[in-house]
């Protein structure tokens, strides 16, 4: 990242530690920013705080929200904090890992308008941005569909579908590839990329960040361990094996 740049980030993430109530301490002081228009590709082995730190994002953790001066997660320079969490959450949309916690209304229809309709929208606006949004995942054909009658990458797509509709600034996806077939992946993956929107995307698949991503962060055990260029990062077979990570086909074919 240009640390010159003047404008403010999108994202900046300054010192952020977490530990679940449980005691295991989930993250040690990440700190980095993200720009509007980005596409950065979160990776790391299982349990190195992914999740964790997507859900921070949106005020989902930690269980009791900070004040203002012990935040640790700004959009936009606004913090996240009990105060503005509620308008904080309509600037990123997350994606979870499993679209069944995602989903709760009978139709796709249904359920992508839940969001809209929170945001104080006209009958009118809320339709419109309905309607868009089913276009945009390619789920319009699916619009009366029972929610619970969706193939698995239907599902995932009526989410995406669900998260367009709120419009929000940045999308922080979890695992979005994670069980769908290849032919599935990569349409999500042209989806995504048509979009030009703003990602953070924690994914194991590393040829899909190569794909996707200018940019990497590294976290392992809790720590952000290595923030760089995609074929830099992903292509130093040393730091791969460090954190437990293979350099993706992609990069080892070029070499
Ligand atoms: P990743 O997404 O990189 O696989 P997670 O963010 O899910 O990692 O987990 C980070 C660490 O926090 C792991 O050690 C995991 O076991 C732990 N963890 C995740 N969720 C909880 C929870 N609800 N309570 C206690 N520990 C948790």
């Amino acid at each position: 990242m240009n640390s010159d740049l003047p404008s403010t980030p999108l994202l900046r993430v300054q010192g952020l530690n977490y530990r679940y109530p449980s005691g295991l301490e989930a993250l040690r002081e990440v700190t980095f920013t993200m720009g509007k228009g980005e596409r950065v590709g979160l990776v790391g082995p299982s349990g190195a705080g992914k999740s964790t730190l997507l859900l921070h994002l949106n005020g989902l953790l930690p269980e009791r929200l900070p004040r203002l001066r012990d935040a640790s997660v700004y959009l936009n320079d606004e913090p996240v904090t009990a105060a503005t969490v509620d308008s904080i959450r309509r600037l990123v949309g997350l994606l979870f890992q499993n679209p069944e916690d995602q989903l709760f209304c009978p139709t796709v229809e249904e359920d992508v308008a839940f969001g809209p309709e929170q945001l104080g929208l006209s009958a009118l606006q809320i339709q419109e941005r309905v309607d868009r949004a089913l276009e945009t995942a390619n789920v319009t054909a699916l619009r009366s569909r029972p929610v619970s009658q969706l193939s698995y990458g239907q599902k995932k797509r009526a989410c995406l579908a669900g998260l367009f509709a709120c419009e929000p600034l940045m999308l922080a996806l979890d695992e979005p590839f994670t069980g769908l077939d290849p032919r599935s992946r990569n349409q999500l993956v042209d989806l995504l990329l048509r979009e030009n929107r703003t990602l953070l995307v924690a994914t194991h698949d590393l040829d899909i960040v190569v794909r996707m991503c200018d940019r990497v962060l590294l976290i392992d055990n809790g720590k952000l361990v290595a923030d760089g260029a995609t074929a830099e990062l992903l292509g130093n077979t040393e730091l791969m094996d460090q954190h437990g990570l293979e350099v993706p086909l992609q990069l080892k074919l070029q070499d």
